[in-house]
Formats: structure tokens, sequence, C-alpha cells
């Protein structure tokens, strides 16, 4: 079928193959035998593939040049995908990240010269703290949700470490759908609780649902149906009084960071999505946060 777009008709390179056609010709040499079957051994040599495209240069420069058009970025149009996927980074951070000091460090060099970067990592855990009021952060977790299985796994050891383990964690309806899965990956029972009240979670829901056997409650600020939830202080509360820990999936934290600190509303764990909030390229690092209080 033709599309409107005649640059998306670009056929199969193999609809382009004409008999005897070659990229690059190979010329007879005069110091040798250069018939492949002759010099390189028998088992190293592919047999014919059927059907093989028999295609010159420009072809195959043509053809795939013509796909790499294809490509849909946020710098031909705007996709409205998720989070992440529609965030436009300013050309300068892109560039910064891609310094080779950043993007050639390798992970077998020495210490003494990798100081710089230690430093910067430092410093970044360290504004971390700062922005989320929390008291420790790692750079290690490789994704968001890689963040949150790090942060809950966490919450299981502490339990298990005070001889007491616990078995559920609570999680809203409106919580982003990695938080069930992390929970369950880190061994817990999920108890899912309904928003209400247009959208959030209440105290009562919680209060409810809470209990001893409960090591966490897990919730998503902004909430997955976008909407701020208000009551987190209370619930929190609540949480603390019968011994459990606040998880804040903190992925959409470019919503409330430098007007409300998660620390300061009883949140005790939060990952921190940097290819999100901040202007980490795709496939950086990601990182997650802890306080390190006294059980609650
Ligand atoms: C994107 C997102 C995640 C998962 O982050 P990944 O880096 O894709 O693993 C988790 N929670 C929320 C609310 C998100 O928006």
């Amino acid at each position: 079928m033709k599309s409107q777009n005649p640059q998306l008709d670009e056929p199969l390179i193999f609809k382009k193959s004409s008999k005897m056609r070659k990229g690059i010709p190979v010329l007879k040499s005069d110091v040798g035998d250069t018939i492949p079957e002759n010099t390189i051994p028998r088992e190293l040599l592919r047999e014919d593939i059927n059907g093989f495209p028999e295609v010159s240069e420009i072809d195959v420069v043509r053809h795939f040049t013509r796909l790499s058009h294809w490509n849909f970025g946020v710098d031909t149009g705007f996709y409205p995908l998720g989070s992440c996927t529609m965030k436009y980074n300013p050309k300068i951070n892109e560039d910064i990240a891609r310094l080779a000091g950043f993007s050639k460090v390798h992970p077998y060099q020495s210490e003494e010269l990798n100081q710089g970067a230690l430093q910067l990592m430092y410093e970044l855990e360290g504004f971390l703290c700062e922005i989320s009021g929390m008291d420790a952060v790692t750079l290690q977790p490789a994704a968001g949700a890689h963040g949150e299985l790090c942060g809950m796994l966490m919450i299981a050891k502490y339990f298990k470490e005070n001889g007491k383990p616990r078995k559920k964690v609570i999680i809203p309806d409106t919580a982003h759908g990695t938080n069930p899965a992390s929970s369950h990956l880190a061994g817990f029972t999920v108890v899912s609780v309904k928003e209400e009240n247009g959208g959030v979670i209440t105290p009562e829901a919680v209060a409810s649902a809470m209990d001893e056997d409960t090591a966490a409650l897990m919730l998503t600020n902004p909430n997955t149906l976008g909407l701020f939830e208000k009551h987190i202080k209370e619930i929190a509360e609540i949480v603390h009084k019968k011994g459990g820990f606040i998880y804040c999936d903190g992925a959409n934290l470019n919503a409330i960071m430098g007007i409300a600190k998660l620390g300061d509303m009883g949140v005790d764990v939060i990952q921190f999505n940097l290819h999100k909030t901040f202007s980490t390229p795709h496939r950086g690092p990601w990182q997650r946060a802890c306080r390190r209080e006294e059980a609650p």
C-alpha cells in the first residue's frame, strides 16, 4: 500500500537487488592469490546466502539513509508518549553530557584518573539530598524502576535484620504500575487502596489498611492521574505510628522540585528519575535516596 509520504515507500533492499551488481569490485591482485576460498580457512567462510541482495554502494547508502529519515524524535515533531519520552533536553545539556570526561570514563579507570568524575558524583549526591530532604543518596540503580526495587529491598532488609519481617505493602490505585511490580519483586504482598475524593488517597483509607504486618506505603506524587496527593503528611504519621515506611515514587519530581521537599512531608525513601526531572540523556544513571533516620 502506498503511504501519503513518498519517503515512507522505500522498498526492501532485497527488491533493489540486481544480478551481479556489487558494492566494491575486488580487483585482480598482482601480489598473490586474492580468491577468498584459497586464502581464508574453509570453516570461516559462509555458505551462499539464498537471495542475498546484490546492490551497488550507492544503493546501500541511499537505502539506509532514507530509512534513517524515518526516525521520529523530538527534533522533528511532538510525541506525547510518557514523562521521559516527551521531555525536551536543551541541546547545550546534551553537548555537556557528551563531553569526553563524562562519556569516555571507563569503569576500570584508576581512581586517581577519575577524581573529577568522583567529585561531580559526590557533589551531585549532596544536591539531591538537599532537593529531596533525604540523608543519603546512592547513584547505583540504573533506572527508575530499578531505584524502586532497590528502595523496597532496603525496606525488606530493615525488617528482616530486626528479626520481624513484614509481608505487606499498601499501594494506592493511583500509583505508577512499576510500584506494585517492584514491591512484588522485593517479596511483598501488595494491598491496593482505592483513591477517593476525586483522585487522591485519604488518611482514612490508609488507616483502615495499615497494620503491623505492613512494611511500607508506596505512593506516586503527583500521582498517575496527574493529581497532587494532598494528605501525605497525615498519611505518613499513620504509617510511622505502626512502624512502617513511606516510599514515594519520585519520578514526577519536576512538579514539586524547589517548591516542596518530600523528606519534610515524612517520606522515607524515594527514587529520582534523572532522565525525567533532570537532563540526563536516556540510558544514563538514575538514583535512589533514603533517609538514614532510625526506624519510625
Ligand atoms: C517513568 C516512571 C517510572 C519508571 O522509571 P523507568 O526509568 O522507566 O524505570 C516509575 N514511576 C513513575 C511515576 C514514572 O513516571
